[in-house]
């Protein structure tokens, strides 16, 4: 592989422990690359389980002193922090897209969104109130505080390099906890970036930790098992939120997950058919369909099934493929060569069970990972692409008859991420908006995330909410005082 080291005033080649830049205890590199051209980015230190409690011990120490300063004075760092995100949005944007691989427009959209949440919570950090209890009896007077849970353990995966990371850190950082953040091994940079942006806004050493590192479980079981972290937040995948949920069975630790999806995208015959091709566009084909809440499973009432499959078929073959950094470019690479083979083994399951491919189907051959846009008819339960998340820009269309029907298959999964669907009956919008077992859902809209709105899943899609005025509430500790013999 090719080593085009990528420059930016706003990278280091280093974790960042108690703030300072370092290569701590690594012995070894490991390379972050460009998934579209297959290029070496970045070379940065393998850090591990030893650096990991270093940077704990630094947030434990700082911690105290955080937490105690007024909370206008956290307000205004992080508002300077969200500051110098949106004045510098083109040069991150250009490190997410290089290592991640999402157009840059869309790259620059997410630097945006990530800076919010700091916005937001930088709001938020002045509004934790708590509450007065009237006392059963008249000797007593009974009062509610919000105190920080401690140190933050984040643990954060590849598909949004800046935004998972900062819905965790902005509100944990507001209530006055402090934070040792790990991002995934493939997009690093955009985690050294905000920390860079940190520094600079006058966030004091201790407060962010950023460990890099190619050993994930080492370093999250050092988080897990280290009784110096009171609370671990996870993005990731169901599978990895299992293991840090019985890591943390031992301390009792707190955790809040975000983890898998399998939404499903149901469209009534009373739709508007073009708004609900616009909607499947958004919610499918976003980030080349690599987010938690991408429609996996695009449900069609029979009356109108194939003019929506002929609709689609139609915007989906005009997208444009490449490298992110092209003009007009609104699909990139998958993230890597494990990503890109399981959506060729979900389509192939798929045509191997009876499904036909309406447009795309393939990968592209050359340099990078890229699969063409896809659009498949003829699925049924039974195949892959209705059970498992694809992950990538593959729509399935099953046909249903009744709302019965399709309420049952939406929710026949162990999921309950985001939902979606398209209707006009106001009767019929409500009963199915109550009946999907979800933590979101959109109605006639496939774009519904935004920092003001609680993000987050029931059954196997995770605990906790992110954004919001609900979201300081993962990072703060009720505390009853009772004052008696008045
Ligand atoms: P994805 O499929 O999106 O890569 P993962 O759940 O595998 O999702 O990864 C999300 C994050 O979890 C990454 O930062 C990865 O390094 C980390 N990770 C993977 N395995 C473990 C583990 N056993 N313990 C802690 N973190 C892990």
């Amino acid at each position: 592989t090719k080593h085009v080291p990528f420059s930016s005033p706003f990278l280091r080649d280093s974790g960042f422990i108690n703030g300072e830049w370092t290569r701590g205890e690594a012995t070894k590199t490991f390379d972050v690359l460009n998934p579209a051209t297959g290029e070496v980015l970045a070379s940065l230190p393998d850090m591990g389980a030893a650096d990991t409690r270093k940077a704990i011990d630094a947030a434990y120490a700082a911690q105290p002193e955080w937490a105690a300063r007024p909370a206008r004075e956290r307000s205004a760092i992080l508002r300077k922090w969200f500051d110098l995100m949106v004045a510098n949005a083109d040069e991150l944007a250009a490190i997410l897209t290089a290592e991640m691989g999402k157009p840059f427009p869309e790259a620059r959209g997410e630097i945006l969104y990530a800076a919010a949440y700091i916005e937001w919570y930088a709001e938020e950090a002045k509004r934790i109130y708590g509450e007065t209890i009237p006392a059963p009896s008249n000797d007593k007077r009974m009062i509610v505080i919000k105190q920080p849970v401690g140190v933050v353990g984040t643990i954060t995966p590849w598909n949004f390099p800046a935004a998972m990371i900062t819905r965790k850190i902005a509100p944990a950082l507001a209530v006055g906890c402090t934070v040792v953040s790990k991002p995934a091994e493939q997009t690093p940079l955009s985690a050294i970036a905000l920390a860079v942006l940190a520094e600079q806004a006058g966030i004091p050493a201790g407060v962010f930790n950023v460990i890099v590192g190619e050993d994930g479980p080492a370093i999250g079981k050092e988080l897990c098992s280290n009784d110096k972290v009171r609370k671990i937040s996870f993005t990731g995948s169901t599978e990895v939120g299992r293991i840090l949920m019985r890591q943390c069975a031992d301390q009792i630790k707190k955790v809040s997950l975000e983890l898998g999806g399998n939404a499903p995208f149901i469209v009534f015959d009373d739709a508007d058919l073009d708004a609900a091709v616009e909607g499947a566009i958004a919610s499918k084909y976003r980030n080349a369909g690599q987010t938690c809440v991408c429609a996996n499973r695009l449900y069609v009432q029979s009356g109108v099934y194939d003019a929506f499959a002929a609709k689609l078929a139609a915007k989906v073959e005009a997208m444009s493929v490449g490298d992110g950094f092209e003009a007009g470019v609104t699909i990139g690479p998958l993230i890597d060569a494990q990503g890109l083979a399981k959506v060729e083994d979900h389509v192939s399951d798929a045509l191997s069970k009876g499904a036909r491919v309406l447009t795309g189907g393939k990968r592209i051959e050359g340099a990078g990972t890229f699969f063409t846009p896809t659009v498949l008819t003829g699925v049924a339960r039974g195949m892959k692409v209705a059970r498992e998340e694809t992950f990538g820009p593959v729509a399935p269309l099953f046909r249903f008859d009744t709302v019965e029907e399709v309420i049952q298959q939406a929710n026949d999964t162990e999921f309950g991420l985001a939902a979606y669907f398209f209707a006009g009956d106001l009767k019929k919008v409500w009963k199915v908006a109550e009946a999907l077992e979800y933590g979101m859902v959109g109605i006639n809209t496939g774009l519904m995330s935004t920092e003001t709105a609680p993000f987050g899943g029931v059954k196997q899609s995770g605990h906790g909410r992110e954004g919001s005025r609900h979201g300081v509430d993962d990072y703060l500790e009720m505390k009853y005082l009772c004052i008696g013999n008045l």
